[in-house]
């Protein structure tokens, strides 16, 4: 839809293709997608609105999905009327030809000149891995989980380290189920979801790179004070482990822990039955074991070499096929801090940018293309192979597009 939207602004022609009834991906989707009844966004609202667009707060730092959804509904009515969108319609395969792509899609075969790719990063559940094959309980990936029925009365294992499903999961365990455990294989490092009364992410998108770090390595010293205090188990309990931690931010669940509502323990080691065996081998046997384990890149309709892509290394500034001029990829990296539509909207400009020289300025892309050859380039990784730190992100992204000859 960001695309959608860059490609109309340069007068481009486009045709987009929706599998689903309506525009807006996973929000609007809402129960029928990865979301649940009590889904939070987890990035404040004051950060979440595209540029140009904030989202109205209706008193909330991190709006319920129906918020978003209604942000994005509205985003969706503000594409021009003569777009070519096609709902309800399926691409079932990408065919590449010498110069341009075959789509094969529900309506039928078309060539086009080149593709956007933008099918998304968060909707297709990863495979449960093989040591849980041979549990007899109920097994879901946290996608398909809905709401606390599900969990009521039972003894529930969510496996998954400091990640906000993880911890959404939790909390209405917690409220319902007669046991939950957390298998979590690395220390936890969980932080206050605010600094001084600012979200981390409005720090994350505002400060200079080595003040947001003085910052970081605070809130990393309240992390190890607070398990000292609370002697939280299986939490970062030193300075080294927390540096090396993927956090997620959440003012509730330490103290969860600390009260004994919430267990956590190591990896799971093996599972027999209904029993699981975790490293520090303990063992409890549970009714239900929910994944909070993430979500592969959904490229499934290309072809090889494209369907096993990774946007940080494969693809040049995680956008562009470094040799293929009419392919971008647009959705497969996100924002450390967690706001990601802002990013996407970075990408979809950068997208409509290049097609857009590539149409009439070939000067221009010539020298956007002279450097996308050079191949990948590293990118600002925020310690996870698809989370980049934004600012540096954006920094390159403006910088290829302003580079020599460009203009
Ligand atoms: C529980 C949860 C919480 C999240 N919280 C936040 C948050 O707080 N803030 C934030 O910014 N992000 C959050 N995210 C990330 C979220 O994925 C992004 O915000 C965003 O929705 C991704 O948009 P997308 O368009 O790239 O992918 P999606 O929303 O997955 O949309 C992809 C679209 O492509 C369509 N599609 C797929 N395959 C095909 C095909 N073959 N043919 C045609 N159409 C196809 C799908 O129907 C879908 O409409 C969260 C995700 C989850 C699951």
């Amino acid at each position: 839809m960001l695309c959608a939207n860059a490609l109309a602004s340069g007068h481009l022609d486009f045709e987009l293709f929706e599998a689903g009834p309506e525009l807006g991906g996973v929000w609007v989707q809402g129960l029928a997608g990865p979301l649940t009844k009590n889904t939070h966004q987890n990035s404040p609202v004051s950060l979440q609105g595209v540029p140009g667009r904030p989202m109205a707060s209706h008193g909330y730092m991190f709006p319920h999905w129906s918020h978003a959804a209604r942000y994005i509904r509205d985003l969706a009515a503000s594409l021009p009327s003569d777009s070519k969108v096609f709902l309800n319609t399926r691409v079932v395969s990408a065919e590449p030809l010498p110069s341009g792509w075959s789509l094969a899609t529900s309506r039928g075969r078309e060539q086009y000149d080149s593709i956007i790719v933008a099918t998304g990063l968060n909707n297709t559940p990863k495979q449960a891995p093989s040591e849980f094959a041979s549990f007899t309980g109920e097994m879901l990936h946290v996608a398909g989980y809905r709401d606390p029925s599900q969990l009521m009365g039972k003894r529930v294992l969510i496996v998954g380290g400091a990640r906000p499903s993880t911890f959404d999961t939790a909390f209405d365990a917690a409220a319902c189920a007669a046991l939950t455990v957390i298998s979590s294989r690395s220390p936890m490092l969980v932080l206050p979801t605010c600094w001084n009364g600012r979200p981390i992410e409005e720090l994350q998108e505002e400060l200079e790179p080595a003040e947001l770090e003085r910052v970081l390595a605070e809130m990393r010293s309240a992390a190890v004070a607070l398990n000292k205090a609370w002697r939280l188990p299986q939490f970062v309990s030193t300075m080294e482990e927390a540096k090396k931690a993927f956090g997620s931010a959440s003012d509730l669940f330490p103290a969860l822990v600390r009260d004994g509502r919430v267990q956590v323990r190591g990896g799971v080691r093996a599972v027999r039955g209904r029993e699981v065996l975790f490293a520090d081998g303990s063992a409890a046997e549970f009714d239900v074991i929910v994944l909070c384990i993430g979500y592969a890149p959904n490229v499934g309709v290309m072809p090889p070499p494209w369907r096993t892509l990774t946007a940080s290394s494969d693809l040049y500034l995680g956008i562009f096929d470094p040799l293929r001029d009419d392919l971008c990829f647009v959705g497969y990296l996100y924002g450390a801090a967690t706001s990601h539509w802002r990013l996407f909207h970075e990408q979809a400009r950068a997208v409509a940018f290049f097609l857009a020289s590539r149409a009439g300025n070939p000067q221009r892309f010539a020298s956007l293309v002279a450097r996308k050859r050079q191949g990948t380039r590293s990118l600002p990784l925020a310690k996870h192979v698809s989370i980049v730190n934004k600012r540096g992100y954006f920094a390159l992204l403006h910088e290829w597009q302003a580079g020599p000859c460009a203009r």
